[in-house]
């Protein structure tokens, strides 16, 4: 997920490399390290916890060496620290391996290869590359290379280094992206095309299961199969500043892009579609007490991860009928929480940092519950202080509004829903349609984006509103709610979500022609009912903005702008209509000037009470 940088030619590769490393630095990471042939023909690794500049701060002047591999992690698996940065080396440390992605059979492949006597020194699924390397290399580090890659599942963009062999960078992808690019006896690959740029006029992505040597006598790319590749370079068309967003103005809008990406990767090697089913490792160790003795979830959290929660209720008490209470972490502590040996204590949290989630994971355990984290970043504390939990692998969020995360941490709680339910009382087809459903959902998302246009000439109408209204019912409710909040972090628009059927109750009275409403009213079993609510504001000259269902021709007559979503099944819903609302609450934030990722006076990750 995070960065490569490789280099072979004539110059230093060790500037070269950290200068690289710099350069996709904001992608966010948690460690970097790099490795190179040292002036005895050695290999040398070095590798840092934290910032590149503490990784800079080992390197020596003299320090001298043209081929080299470097890696920004962002971990999937392990702990941030330095053992587990990459690169990663084989038993003799001759072999090193810097890798992007998530190698999913690692732990059969672990045990097989510690079975033949090999020592295993980190907790990452990459390490295992670099010692299936060395038990399959007969003097052919490329060959040794293709067959630990025939043994691998998963996804990876690699670069692999050995002082056997100390003039050759092996270089292959599945799944994640690695560019290569040549110049004058000069040889570079990088995950991003931001680390090569000013190197060389072109580049050529590797396609999947492709296999790139180095060498000084060039470049020479073939299948996993050894079927030759004659690689089409294509001109570099952009600069720096723009590729470091990957052409996007913000990150919060690459972000939005990154959510059909996002879900297969929450998802990946997790759902069984044929039994309906899902497994979740990282619970496995409950799975018994989840399947009998459970009776009673709380789910704690705050902001964007609060209402995600929201979510998780609704879809636990629908799919495995244990009833759920929702709580802020702010709050939590500071009633008396009643917990018993049959609750489940369930925090969200997108940093694994947030100081307000973390005290009230440690107030539940000190009243004795099982705590369990769905979080995003690994190794972060609250992932270390549950007593189990998932990873929702959304990638490094560093646009300070959540969208991909909240994207996650919902299909997260889906999966969680799943699994209890399916111990429970869900059969197996129902298991089976939502599964099928959730894997047309990143399509289903492309199409929504392509929508884009529309939504911003619909924010262009309220660049002078003040005030908006959100309202939804059901699972859409958490959305309103959602939606209000994008709205008020980034484009300091006063915003508030209410559920539908709550405004008569009183914020009916500030309706008049100048408060646009958001109603998030698709078609399920309480759409008539939201369309009375949409009659009632249009009685008082409101301005409504719809989010409906594809299809559906009748709002039109209702609202005065609609923004339509693709059809899918009720469970689903809020993960494609909280799309729209992302994107205007970003359009209005365009709009009036506001800094979209840095917004004044909120922090990415809240460690402070
Ligand atoms: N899965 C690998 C790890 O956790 C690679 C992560 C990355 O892409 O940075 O070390």
């Amino acid at each position: 997920m995070c960065g490569i940088v490789a280099y072979l030619g004539e110059n230093n590769a060790i500037p070269l490399l950290i200068d690289g490393l710099k350069r996709l630095e904001y992608r966010g990471y948690d460690s970097a390290g790099i490795a190179f042939i040292d002036k005895d023909k050695k290999l040398a690794t070095i590798k840092r916890k934290g910032k590149i500049k503490n990784l800079e701060k080992e390197i020596k002047e003299d320090m001298f060496s043209n081929i080299g591999i470097a890696h920004t992690r962002w971990a999937t698996h392990g702990e941030p620290n330095d053992v587990n940065a990459h690169p990663h080396t084989d038993c003799k440390g001759e072999i090193a391996v810097v890798h992007n992605g998530i190698i999913e059979n690692f732990r059969a492949i672990k045990d097989f290869l510690i079975k033949k006597g090999h020592k295993i020194k980190t907790d990452t699924d990459t390490e295992v590359i670099a010692h299936l390397i060395e038990d399959n290399y007969r003097g052919d580090l490329l060959n040794a290379t293709r067959m630990a890659l025939n043994i691998v599942e998963g996804t990876y963009g690699i670069a692999v280094i050995s002082s056997k062999e100390p003039d050759k960078i092996i270089i292959a992808r599945n799944g994640s992206p690695i560019a290569i690019a040549q110049n004058d006896g000069n040889y570079y690959a990088a995950s991003d095309a931001s680390a090569i740029i000013g190197k060389s006029e072109s580049l050529y992505y590797l396609k999947d299961k492709e296999i790139c040597v180095m060498s000084r006598e060039g470049l020479n790319i073939t299948t996993l199969d050894n079927i030759p590749v004659t690689p089409e370079f294509q001109k570099i068309e952009f600069d720096l500043s723009q590729i470091e967003k990957g052409g996007f103005p913000h990150f919060m809008l690459k972000e939005i892009y990154e959510q059909p990406e996002v879900i297969m990767n929450t998802i990946r090697g997790r759902i069984d579609v044929e039994n309906g089913d899902v497994r979740l490792n990282g619970l496995k160790d409950y799975k018994e007490w989840f399947g009998k003795d459970v009776n009673r979830i709380i789910f704690t959290a705050c902001g964007t991860s609060w209402h995600a929660s929201l979510i998780a209720e609704y879809l636990i008490e629908k799919l495995a009928g244990i009833p759920v209470e929702v709580e802020y972490a702010s709050e939590f502590r500071y009633r008396n929480p009643i917990i018993d040996r049959n609750t489940a204590v369930f925090v969200i949290t997108q940093s694994g940092e947030t100081a307000d989630t973390l005290a009230a994971l440690r107030e539940a355990k000190k009243k004795g519950a099982n705590v369990f984290g769905i979080c995003n970043v690994v190794g972060s504390t609250i992932a270390r202080e549950t007593d189990a939990g998932i990873y929702v692998h959304a990638g490094p969020e560093i646009g300070v509004a959540s969208t991909k995360a909240f994207t996650a941490q919902i299909i997260g709680a889906l999966l969680i829903a799943l699994y209890l339910g399916r111990m429970r009382k869900l059969g197996y087809e129902e298991g089976k349609t939502i599964l099928e459903n959730l894997l047309k959902l990143p399509e289903q998302i492309q199409t929504l984006l392509k929508e884009h246009d529309k939504i911003e000439k619909i924010a262009d109408n309220f660049r002078n509103s003040k005030n908006f209204l959100y309202l939804g019912r059901g699972l859409n409710f958490p959305i309103a709610l959602e939606g209000a909040l994008k709205m008020k972090e980034i484009s300091y628009i006063h915003a508030e979500g209410y559920p539908a059927a709550e405004m008569k109750h009183g914020p009916i009275a500030l309706i008049d022609e100048n408060m646009p409403v958001v109603f998030v009213a698709t078609k399920d079993s309480i759409y008539d009912k939201v369309i009375n609510n949409i009659e009632e504001v249009k009685a008082r000259r409101g301005k409504v903005i719809a989010i409906a269902t594809e299809g559906d021709e009748d709002i039109r007559k209702v609202a005065d702008f609609v923004v339509y979503v693709p059809k899918t099944i009720d469970v689903l819903v809020p993960i494609l209509t909280v799309i729209p609302l992302q994107l205007m609450a970003y359009y209005l934030a365009v709009y009036n000037g506001c800094n979209v990722d840095q917004p004044r006076n909120l922090a990415k990750s809240v460690t402070v009470e």
